[in-house]
């Protein structure tokens, strides 16, 4: 039997391993997270991707977790609604048509689990030498092992491109345009409704999730290209970007290395403590507050302060002066204030 080896699990990689493996391939794919990934956004599904879902009988499955919102809002900077709908929303289109909308997480979670195909979590492939009867792959941890054919679907930063064809420089083309997404509880009390908000060149959107119990948060906002960043150095680098229209603050009042940060929509109307914390970031002093200036910057000082933080082995000794705590003022009152 031929055999072929897919990098990344996600969307596209588990998609080929199903029709793959159905085809009578032995697949394997290698996936670096250590299990399939959570987080994200919501994907849709429509067109020709419903005829797809459908045929790999994966639909009902699928439409069960779907998303299921009643319309949206935009709101400025300052949280004033500028536009609603209950007949759409920005991300899932029309709400009366047969298109869905579920979260990446159970994308990826129902392809793991409807396909007949070895998954090596934790892994990543450093090398590829293309022979005579196939391709050796050289793993970070697993050895060598020789495959007919090897497929890059390993995203934007895509290990198999970058090994097979240079670097991803040559290839990748900057918009100008970073995205930031989270999950956070739901501290907004959004009852299937999505806020999004605006302000110059930032902003994002909100929406509930799993019965209204968690929010998916993106912050977006514009910038020259900045230097490749550790997970933790990018959450200190979002954290830091006091800009109006998503304000971070440490949360007050709560323990070393669980500190929190504190997001707001519209200068500081609403506020939750969102993201993984981590323990390098509750050693931040708490009221040094970064002068304005451009994310580049920023995103060196960040890496600076990391880098000194790896090489610390004191534990976590900033004591974080409570602040004053702010009112919770929704944009048009009620519950599901929109
Ligand atoms: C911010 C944002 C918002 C989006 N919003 C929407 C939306 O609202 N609606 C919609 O339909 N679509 C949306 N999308 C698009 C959708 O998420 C993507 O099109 C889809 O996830 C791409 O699938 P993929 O399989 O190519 O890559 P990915 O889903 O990125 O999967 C790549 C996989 O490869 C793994 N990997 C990476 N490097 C390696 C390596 N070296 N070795 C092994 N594994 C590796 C990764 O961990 C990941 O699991 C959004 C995308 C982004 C980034």
């Amino acid at each position: 039997m031929r055999n072929i080896l897919i990098s990344g699990a996600g969307v596209a990689g588990g998609t080929l391993a199903w029709f793959l493996a159905r085809a009578g391939w032995a697949v394997t794919v290698v996936e670096r997270a250590p299990g399939p990934r959570t987080g994200g956004q919501a994907i849709d599904v429509r067109g020709a991707a419903l005829d797809v879902v459908d045929r790999m009988g994966l639909g009902e499955r699928m439409r069960a977790v779907r998303t299921r919102m009643r319309g949206m809002s935009m709101v400025d900077g300052a949280g004033q609604e500028l536009f609603r709908s209950e007949e759409r929303t920005f991300s899932s289109g029309r709400l009366d048509s047969d298109d869905f909308e579920l979260l990446r997480d159970d994308v990826v979670a129902i392809l793991h689990e409807a396909t007949d195909a070895e998954y090596v979590f934790g892994d990543s492939i450093t090398a590829l030498t293309e022979e005579a009867h196939g391709v050796r792959v050289e793993f970070e941890h697993g050895g060598t092992r020789t495959f007919d054919l090897v497929i890059g679907a390993d995203g934007l930063h895509s290990a198999v491109r970058r090994l097979t064809f240079g670097p991803e420089e040559r290839f990748v083309r900057h918009l100008g345009q970073y995205l930031a997404i989270f999950p956070a509880p739901n501290f907004l009390g959004l009852e299937d409704w999505q806020v999004w908000f605006r302000h110059e060149e930032t902003g994002g959107v909100a929406y509930p999730v799993r019965d209204n119990t968690e929010l998916r948060v993106t912050l977006g906002f514009g910038s020259e290209p900045l230097p490749r960043l550790t997970v933790p150095e990018q959450k200190r680098l979002i954290a830091d970007s006091r800009q109006a229209s998503f304000e971070w603050e440490l949360e007050p009042g709560r323990k070393c290395g669980r500190l929190g940060h504190r997001f707001s929509l519209g200068a500081g109307r609403r506020t939750a403590e969102p993201p993984a914390p981590d323990a390098a970031d509750s050693r931040r002093p708490r009221n040094r507050r970064p002068r304005r200036r451009g994310m580049e910057r920023r995103a060196a000082t960040v890496r600076a302060q990391s880098s000194r933080l790896r090489h610390s082995d004191s534990g976590c000794r900033a004591r974080h002066p409570r602040r004053p705590r702010r009112s919770r003022r929704r944009t048009t009152g009620g519950r599901t204030p929109l």
